[in-house]
């Protein structure tokens, strides 16, 4: 029976970056409506962690919102990670804090973090048209110092920012290039807030570029939905695991509010499904 793992991600800082990746709400240049702080509180992070941990989440990510780590961020998210391992130790902890040296991974891989999220985003090409104030290439560069230091490389990108078939398949053969365990693929939905505006991308578009990845990346353990998955797909969820997917976000994304956690479980339910317990499991 396939097994499906559910991940989840917490927002430990949020909305202060001062990039200008034009699909970001958590850029202080678009002025979003969101919520900004700089750390969350340790007791709230305990009991996000311990409520999706009961949901059933086996991935948590550590998300904080700016280009790369500095030695305040890194030790806020040492602390939170050591924590979390010794409170609630069944949780695979995931950090996602951008641009990352092979030394700053080897302190996070010693606090308890097995896995760091780095998506590409989008082509090497298109890259210059969603970001001005760091280049594509820095992001290479850290998925392959996550590899360097033997973390499991958590990587993918966003669809439907107005990139051309051309630029998906560029993606996700750089992503192969880098061989990450799990692929986060996520649809951008307009927010008005932001400069991009693209056409959005039908369902059935939506559904073979799942297919698409799941081709491309054949060595990927997960092919993971994130970001859009309920404004894309709405009743048709369930078309997402016969595309390829084998693994969703639970929850709350990092500013939006994300399917009701209930409703997706009812749904692997009804189609037959096992939630994964383990990293190991097929
Ligand atoms: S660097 Fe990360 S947090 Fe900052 S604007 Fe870009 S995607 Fe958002």
């Amino acid at each position: 029976m396939k097994k499906i793992f559910l991940c989840s991600i917490c927002n430990i800082n949020s909305g202060t970056c001062n990039e200008d990746c034009k699909f970001c709400s958590q850029s202080v240049k678009y002025k979003a409506d969101i919520e900004r702080y700089k750390q969350k509180p340790m007791d709230q992070i305990l009991d996000e962690a311990r409520r999706l941990e009961a949901l059933g989440a086996l991935g948590f990510c550590l998300v904080t919102a700016q280009k790369g780590l500095d030695d305040k961020t890194l030790d806020f998210v040492c602390n939170v990670a050591s924590t979390l391992k010794r409170e609630v130790p069944r949780l695979r902890l995931i950090a996602c804090n951008g641009t990352a040296s092979v030394e700053q991974l080897r302190e996070l891989q010693r606090a308890g973090v097995a896995a760091y999220n780095h998506n590409l985003e989008t082509s090497r090409e298109f890259y210059p048209q969603i970001c001005t104030t760091h280049p594509w290439d820095e992001r290479y560069e850290t998925c392959e110092n996550v590899n360097a230091v033997g973390l499991k490389l958590i990587s993918g990108g966003i669809f439907g920012m107005g990139e051309t078939h051309e630029d998906r398949i560029s993606m996700l053969q750089s992503l192969k290039e880098l061989n990450p365990v799990s692929v986060p693929l996520n649809f951008y939905h307009h927010n008005p807030a932001l400069p991009l505006n693209p056409s959005p991308l039908s369902v059935e578009e939506s559904l073979e570029l799942i297919t698409l990845a799941r081709t491309i990346l054949d060595k990927a353990e997960r092919i993971m939905i994130a970001g859009g998955r309920e404004i894309t797909f709405k009743e048709r969820q369930h078309e997402i695991f016969e595309a390829g997917a084998n693994s969703i976000v639970i929850g709350d994304y990092l500013t939006t509010a994300g399917r009701d956690a209930h409703a997706d479980l009812m749904m692997l339910k009804s189609l037959g499904f096992e939630i994964a317990t383990s990293p190991e499991d097929k």
